[in-house]
């Protein structure tokens, strides 16, 4: 993989930066590989790198109907943390954090790792109590996570709306230091561009219409640029996944809905953690071009659409406007919607489905960006070994029918 230096950057700009080279090669597909990776979302193009990286297995093509990072993993607001209720989220949201905290390095591209810090705001007694158990649990689970005060909140966010008759004021929160934000684009682009040099096929415009099955066993699959033969197939597909598995008989708990977010027009620096009101389910970060980046929750009626509505929008907006009233002078420059892949217990799919050789990775819901390190390293492992890891285990399909749920909805309650 190419390097940059200081002078090569210098030698571009004085070339009218005309001659950089494709950051990573458009693959011609072949009629066989030894795994299949259908989707290039950022879990999908980890996966690809991982398999590659760690497990040595180079003939290996990510399928992406559209382009790549253009499904939820371009449209997200980036927040990445761990402050997870279960031990078994910790070790999987962690996992991701610590790989994450190494990543520009490791691919030798800027994804622009933030860690400003995370605050969940509460605004009631009750509400401590809550934090304090899920700040508790973070500790037990090894995790950096700590019970802040109000005074402490007040000052870390010092815009909020306290005033007397502020609806929702601050009484303290959850506070997680390694929390943060990165470049949604700069992953799905670094991920690519590190699994190309090593030999991966990137094949975009390319959808994946079937998955041929033969006594038992994934054989390959049906493209819209032909068929592909493989034994180890992994599913990145989002939303898209239960397309793919009915067919087949494997029925999946994901229900698909429409996630919002939003981006104010730039403004000098005025809040530089991530904050989340409990309150309102509203939350936001500044950008480093000085947007404000503004999401919220989600609309509970099942669509594949990815324009939003208004009421949704009217919630959001106006719980950000009960957090810092002085906002409702920004203009808003852009809304998107991305189709998010919701599990009853708010927790993702990770392990074999149906024939030999199906594996998969799927049912992030609002939260998956933040995992991405981590989906592709526990798919990557499936497909390599034909196995669980360790992590992975707990959030195999089969927990649906013993009951061992992981409802992080309940646990801490908090999506993105
Ligand atoms: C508005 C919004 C805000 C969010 N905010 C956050 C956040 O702050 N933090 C966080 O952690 N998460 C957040 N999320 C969730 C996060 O974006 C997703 O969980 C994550 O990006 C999922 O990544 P993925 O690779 O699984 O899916 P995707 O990025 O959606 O990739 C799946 C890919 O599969 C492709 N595909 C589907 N079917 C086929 C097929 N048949 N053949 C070939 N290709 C196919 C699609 O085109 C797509 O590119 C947010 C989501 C939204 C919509």
């Amino acid at each position: 993989m190419k390097r940059h230096s200081a002078f090569t950057l210098a030698q571009q700009a004085l070339r009218g930066h005309k001659d950089w080279p494709q950051t990573w090669a458009k693959g011609t597909l072949k009629p066989k590989y030894d795994a299949v990776v259908i989707g290039g979302g950022g879990h999908g193009l980890a996966t690809a790198y991982y398999l590659a990286k760690t497990h040595g297995i180079t003939r290996v093509a990510v399928l992406e109907k559209g382009w790549i990072g253009g499904g939820n993993t371009g449209r997200n607001t980036t927040v990445i943390r761990s402050n997870y209720f279960y031990p078994e989220s910790v070790a999987l949201y962690d996992l991701a954090l610590r790989l994450y905290e190494g990543l520009s390095r490791e691919l030798n591209y800027n994804i622009m790792l933030s860690q400003r810090g995370m605050l969940i705001a509460a605004h009631t007694p009750a509400q401590m109590e809550i934090c304090a158990r899920i700040a508790n649990a973070m500790q037990i689970n090894g995790v950096d996570g700590r019970l802040m005060d109000a005074q402490e909140a007040t000052r870390r966010v010092p815009l909020a709306n306290q005033s007397a008759d502020a609806r929702y004021r601050l009484t303290g929160g959850i506070w997680q230091d390694r929390a943060g934000v990165a470049r949604h684009d700069a992953v799905a682009w670094g991920y690519a561009r590190a699994a190309s040099a090593l030999g991966v096929d990137i094949i975009e415009n390319c959808e994946v219409i079937d998955i041929i099955v033969e006594a038992g066993c994934v054989t390959g699959v049906e493209t819209t640029h032909g068929r592909v033969k493989t034994s180890a197939l992994g599913l990145a597909t989002a939303g898209a996944t239960t397309g793919l598995t009915a067919p087949h008989g494997i029925s999946l708990p994901i229900q698909t809905y429409a996630l919002q977010a939003f981006v104010s027009e730039p403004v000098k620096p005025v809040l530089d953690t991530v904050l989340l009101y409990l309150g309102t389910g509203t939350y936001l970060s500044q950008s480093d071009k000085g947007e404000l980046v503004i999401g919220g929750g989600l609309d509970r009626v099942p669509t594949h659409g990815k324009t939003g509505n208004l009421p949704m929008q009217e919630q959001i907006i106006s719980g950000l406007l009960e957090m810092f009233p002085a906002f409702g002078q920004l203009k808003l420059l852009r809304q998107w919607a991305g189709v998010v892949d919701v599990v009853p217990d708010s927790s993702p799919i990770l392990g074999p489905a149906g024939p030999k050789g199906l594996f998969l990775n799927c049912g992030w819901g609002t939260g998956g960006f933040k995992a991405i390190p981590a989906g592709g390293t526990l798919l990557a492992h499936m497909l390599a070994t034909g196995g669980h890891h360790d992590i992975s285990r707990p959030f195999d399909l089969t927990r649906f029918i013993t009951g061992r749920l992981i409802d992080e909805a309940a646990g801490s309650g908090i999506a993105h």
